[in-house]
């Protein structure tokens, strides 16, 4: 009698766990719809594995932030295959989306998105807020994530307070406290001096060392060189992509 073969789609997809690459697209298209149409992503595979620091560059309006949308559940592809941890998210409804998006994937964008009169640990600690955590649970959490990011002594501070650099690292720990698998960050380093853009970039770079995936979109050559892969896109393609096949794994197709 034959094994019985599993190819993309199958039911049981969600049973490869921790085997499973942390991020795949299939085949992925994006057309927008009329009055436009426009094309934003066309024929996109891309397998990115657990702890892989992904860096996407490409001129404005080659896909760069409808493929990190469509990466993190918030959009969905016209046509394509996109899992998550090995997950078709493909027959999700929306609430399970937000619940793969709750507890699987952090996000971090250009504009930090502090609440200003929060403390920074009561900013931190909003992101474990739909997680089901005891509120004393939930600081104890963030005093060590803000710990983890060199802002040990800024804690009572109230977010407004702090400078650029001090507010995306407020806004990094937020999208980590609930040590989500994944991080995508849009622009990160966007709104920050070169010297601070290079302190993100290396925090960010670092959060590899604790197997969390980080996916970046950047205009910065320095950022795009600082993580392990870079891929370029034009006219929504990928036209470069420095590690393809990620160490030791055969292309899943
Ligand atoms: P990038 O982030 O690289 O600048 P985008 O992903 O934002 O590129 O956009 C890719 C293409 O899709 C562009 O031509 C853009 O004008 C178009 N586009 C983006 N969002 C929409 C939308 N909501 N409706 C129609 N067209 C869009």
């Amino acid at each position: 009698m034959s094994e019985p073969t599993r190819g993309p789609g199958d039911a049981g997809d969600d049973t490869r766990g921790d085997l499973a690459p942390a991020l795949e697209l299939h085949g992925v298209n994006k057309v927008y719809p009329p009055p436009t149409t426009v094309t934003a992503l066309a024929d996109i595979d891309l397998v990115v594995d657990a702890a892989e620091t992904v860096a996407i560059t490409g001129a404005s309006g080659a896909g760069k932030s409808t493929l990190l949308s469509i990466l993190g559940t918030l959009d969905r592809p016209t046509s394509g295959m996109v899992r998550i941890a090995g997950t078709d998210t493909s027959a999700m409804a929306d609430p399970q989306l937000s619940a793969v998006r709750a507890t699987r994937l952090g996000f971090v964008f250009q504009q930090f998105y502090l609440l200003e009169h929060l403390s920074v640990l009561d900013n931190v600690a909003t992101g474990l807020l739909y997680r089901g955590v005891p509120a004393g649970v939930r600081r104890e959490r963030a005093a060590e994530v803000l710990r983890q990011v060199g802002l040990a002594e800024r804690m009572r501070h109230r977010a407004g307070q702090l400078s650029g650099g001090e507010r995306q690292r407020v806004a990094i720990a937020r999208a980590i406290v609930g040590r989500p698998a994944v991080l995508l960050a849009d622009e990160p380093t966007g709104n920050l001096d070169s010297a601070t853009g290079t302190e993100i970039t290396q925090l960010l770079a670092g959060l590899a060392d604790d197997r969390t995936t980080v996916v970046l979109i950047t205009h910065n050559a320095d950022v795009a060189a600082a993580m392990g892969r870079q891929i370029h896109l034009r006219d929504g393609r990928i036209v470069e992509d420095s590690h393809p096949y990620p160490a030791g794994r055969d292309r899943v197709r």
